[in-house]
């Protein structure tokens, strides 16, 4: 039983990400805001005195311990993938 759960999910997941790539060419803003509890925003601000930028992937984020809530993204950037 748990076995066939495994493999729906796993055969559901890997169906996800195919068509999620399949979108990343086109706009998909919104494709990645579930991805992780990050924000995506264009513009990244600083909202509180204990956030701070992090670079991760090529792509800034930013991080704030106090208030995860803070926590943002930046937009993916398409022109990096060239
Ligand atoms: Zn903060």
């Amino acid at each position: 039983m748990s076995g066939l759960l495994n493999r729906l999910v796993s055969g559901a997941a890997s169906a996800l990400s195919s068509s999620s790539r399949q979108l990343l060419g086109t706009k998909t803003a919104q494709v990645q805001n579930h991805v992780s509890g990050f924000k995506v925003k264009s513009m990244l601000k600083l909202r509180c005195r204990s956030c701070y930028f992090v670079r991760v992937d090529g792509r800034l984020h930013v991080e704030c311990p106090v208030h995860p809530r803070h926590k943002q993204r930046e937009m993916f950037n398409v022109k990096l993938l060239w």
